[in-house]
């Protein structure tokens, strides 16, 4: 998961584009608990996030798995080009791509949060969070193409495992 943090949420609007998540992560809530993942139309999206919209203000997309929304791309743009910021807290580094990535620097976004939760491959799987160091690196160096390079990096502390 890669969360940003930068903006305060007092000072923004909230708009929730999905509630849950497709994923398994074993640790976490909102992977098992909020099932299933739902996300919501475009439509009532668009209509919400302009209904929110003035010049400058900010607009905080909410969801555990906003990245996993198939027009998340697009509501980032369409935040930017009203003239406000985006800010997205959570999204997995396996669902950046270079145009999201560009849009969400448009919008405003300096800084991320990225969560590899361990260094090992190994527990990684162990914990279900399936994701690669190469993914976790390749997502970085965009970031850091994009001049996103305030990075925060989060660990679960006291994983083992004796397989
Ligand atoms: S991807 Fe993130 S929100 Fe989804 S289950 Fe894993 S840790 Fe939880």
């Amino acid at each position: 998961m890669l969360q940003h943090a930068r903006h305060r949420i007092a000072d923004m609007s909230l708009v929730e584009v999905s509630r849950g998540c497709p994923r398994r992560c074993r640790f976490c809530a909102a992977g098992h608990v909020y099932r299933p993942y739902r996300i919501r139309t475009l439509e009532t999206l668009e209509r919400e996030i302009i209904s929110n919209l003035h010049p400058h203000n900010k607009i905080g997309l909410l969801g555990a798995a906003v990245g996993d929304h198939p027009d998340i791309t697009h509501l980032v743009h369409l935040i930017a080009t009203h003239g406000a910021a985006a800010a997205v807290f959570f999204l997995r580094v396996d669902t950046l791509s270079e145009e999201l990535v560009e849009r969400l620097r448009e919008s405003g976004q300096r800084s991320f949060t990225v969560a590899p939760e361990t260094g090992s491959e190994r527990l990684r799987q162990v914990i279900a969070k399936d994701l690669t160091n190469a993914e976790i690196f390749a997502a970085v160096a965009l970031l850091a193409r994009h001049k996103i390079t305030r990075l925060k990096l989060y660990f679960l502390i006291g994983l083992s495992c004796r397989a």
